[in-house]
């Protein structure tokens, strides 16, 4: 993201719209900087804001000479009175920022599958949970803090030493170059973006050592984590595995959602497999 120096006014309506903190005003020059390493690119400032298209100059006289008279001229707090942002043209590695912090913009060229990921919400026609295992989401970053990619590799590493498995259609798991050891890709190591999630699955046996595997993780990486899990009910609808372990370990957890089933299975080979073994 660019800020039109010739263009901006310096009048500080930018500043509180952007989610990492990442705009300031310099007082010496009196235009609106953007901070390169604090930016995700995720678009905020560039459609969050109205535009107008005042005349620099005109603007800059007219808020000296109010200055001079002791009363302000500012424009309405929700508008860029000059227009000065410019969204620039990206490259990888910087346009992986985008990617995963903006969330209008499509990079269907990049080949990395999309910022997001079903998780499990479609687990009843996925199947990508079975009986006896559990699925992890393991989220980093927040608006205001967000995430290097560094710091997820550092969760991702630690992971693969566990006997884990990474979740194939993950778009962190597609930026792996190696997921047996679960590094990444080292040209995006240094890119920050506003949140990412990790999805990993492990047998039943392995719930306690992940989540505390993660929580050493999360004291050593300077951002924030949330992980959710989940598993597959029984066939009376009860999850008689997953709740009874958590209440073991000492966790509030409340059920988030159950979904019923209800779908067209479309991971056919593993419905197969499935109805294989019941017979
Ligand atoms: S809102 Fe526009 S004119 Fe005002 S400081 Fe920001 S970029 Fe400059
Ligand atoms: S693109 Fe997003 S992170 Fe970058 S300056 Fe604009 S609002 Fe802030």
């Amino acid at each position: 993201m660019l800020i039109n120096q010739k263009k901006c006014v310096g009048c500080g309506n930018c500043v509180a719209i952007c989610p990492m903190g990442a705009i300031y005003v310099d007082p010496q020059k009196s235009r609106a900087t953007i901070n390169d390493d604090a930016c995700v690119e995720c678009g905020t400032c560039f459609r969050g804001m109205s535009t107008e298209t005042l005349n620099p100059t005109f603007v800059r006289t007219v808020r000296k000479v109010a200055k001079f008279l002791r009363f302000r001229f500012e424009p309405e707090p929700d508008v860029c009175p000059t227009g000065s942002f410019e969204m620039n043209e990206l490259e990888m590695p910087r346009l992986i920022r985008q990617i995963f912090s903006d969330p209008v913009v499509e990079h269907k060229s990049t080949g990395i599958k999309g910022r997001g990921t079903e998780e499990v919400k479609t687990n009843d026609v996925s199947l990508r949970v079975g009986t006896n295992e559990v699925g992890y989401t393991i989220e980093f970053g927040r608006p205001g803090v967000g995430v290097k990619f560094s710091e997820i590799q550092e969760m991702t590493r630690t992971l693969a030493q566990h006997n884990i498995t990474f979740e194939g259609n993950n778009p962190i798991t597609h930026l792996m170059t190696d997921v047996k050891t679960g590094d990444l890709r080292a040209d995006i190591l240094d890119e920050r973006i506003l949140s990412a999630i990790v999805e990993i699955k492990t047998k039943i046996d392995t719930v306690e050592e992940v989540l505390q595997v993660v929580s050493e993780v999360n004291e050593r990486i300077d951002t924030v984590t949330a992980v959710g899990v989940s598993t597959r009910c029984n066939d009376s609808g009860n999850d008689e595995t997953l709740a009874p372990l958590l209440e073991d370990l000492g966790y509030n957890f409340s059920r988030a959602k159950t979904n019923l089933g209800l779908g067209r299975v479309t991971n056919t080979i593993k419905l197969n497999k499935a109805k294989e073994s019941a017979q």
